[in-house]
């Protein structure tokens, strides 16, 4: 082993957070683990990654569940099309490969949701393939460690991280090498405030040397945010023990597949409740069930990965419920029954805003 790979795993025995998949060479547990802390922080993975175990303790059992299940376990995480690829992987599992995880690289790549970065680490830390895993910690240390400034988020910057990534990897234990040096990126040498005055390879740093350390990794900017304006009719039929409710499942093709909302309008810019409510889908929904609107909401705003959805909900009571026919997508559901369905935080936002929208309903 590399002297380098020696200090930094002596440096992970003593520091390293104790996590429950790390206790495990399960490739459920690793595989699940991985999937939920994608763009998630370990403190908020970590209840969820409790929450699944707990609710489905081997693969079998995650792909006997409903995708609605699964949608609602994951609510609150976002980045939903990693809930329904999980769902689909344990499947795929179940069906494709009797039940265990492939133990090849090309095997794992085929479950769905398993890119290249998800496949190093199952194959490392639960069968000891000797691959590297490169995430953004990796990219950081490596980064800063060799004074490297090709930018990280450019295919090019990949191959290069990569391969350095590759040829520092020790001839055995990849996978605690692997997970030393993305634990030594999140708690020591981190984003800001790297801590380079205790850091064991303070000598050898290139970016502490050259006071580069604030400069690396260099990322390429992003792309622009899309804005996007989404008006919510949220229709309220009956009350007390019949109170209920219109949702719209939404479809592929979109952000929040098979999650579910309110009737929506998007519009191109933002528009007065005046002109929405003259438009041709307001009055489908409303004119012939006699839909009377009885709060306008505030404006929110909801920021995705490259959008930012600006949203208003305007509640109305329905006298009449709806004529269903050509509306595929909504559905009539019990008040007391909403809790079961899985819905974007900006759904949940608001029910949180109104009281789970029970002041609402006629009396
Ligand atoms: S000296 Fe600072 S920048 Fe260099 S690896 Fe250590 S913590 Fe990171």
């Amino acid at each position: 082993m590399t002297n380098f790979a020696q200090r930094l795993i002596h440096w992970y025995h003593l520091n390293k957070r104790s996590l429950p998949w790390r206790d495990t060479n399960d490739p459920y547990c690793i595989w699940l683990s991985e999937i939920i802390l994608q763009q998630t922080r370990v403190d908020q993975g970590f209840a969820y990654y409790e929450r699944f175990v707990s609710a489905w303790p081997g693969v079998a059992h995650l792909a006997a569940a409903s995708e609605d299940e699964v949608l609602k376990m994951w609510q609150g995480l976002g980045y939903y099309s990693r809930a329904r690829n999980l769902h689909k992987a344990a499947k795929q599992v179940l069906h494709d490969h009797a039940g265990s995880f492939p133990d090849t690289i090309n095997g794992l790549l085929g479950l769905q949701g398993v890119g290249e970065y998800t496949a190093a680490a199952i194959a490392s830390m639960a069968f000891g393939t000797k691959v590297a895993v490169v995430d953004g910690n990796v990219f950081r240390v490596l980064a800063r460690l060799y004074g490297i400034g090709e930018p990280i988020n450019t295919a090019q910057g990949k191959k290069v991280f990569t391969e350095l990534a590759t040829s520092l990897l020790p001839t055995s234990d990849a996978g605690t090498y692997n997970q030393a040096l993305m634990e030594f990126g999140a708690l020591h040498c981190t984003p800001r405030k790297p801590q380079c005055e205790t850091c064991i390879f303070a000598s050898s740093c290139h970016a502490r040397r050259d006071n580069t350390v604030s400069d690396l990794p260099v990322k390429l900017s992003k792309k622009t945010i899309r804005k996007r304006y989404f008006n919510y009719l949220v229709l309220l039929h009956g009350h007390g023990n019949s109170a209920s409710l219109y949702l719209n499942k939404r479809s592929e093709g979109d952000i929040w597949t098979g999650l579910y909302e309110f009737a929506l309008i998007e519009t191109a810019a933002p528009v007065a409740s005046e002109s929405l409510m003259e438009s041709d889908r307001w009055k489908e929904l409303t004119a012939n069930s006699e839909g009377r609107l009885i709060h306008q909401s505030h404006q929110y705003k909801h920021p995705l990965t490259h959008q930012l959805i600006h949203a208003r909900f305007y509640v109305v009571n329905l006298q009449n419920l709806l004529d269903l026919s050509g509306q595929n997508t909504l559905s009539l559901i019990k008040h007391s029954a909403l809790e079961k369905y899985p819905l974007p935080r900006l759904i949940d936002r608001f029910l949180d805003d109104t009281n789970g929208l029970s002041d609402y309903y006629q009396t």
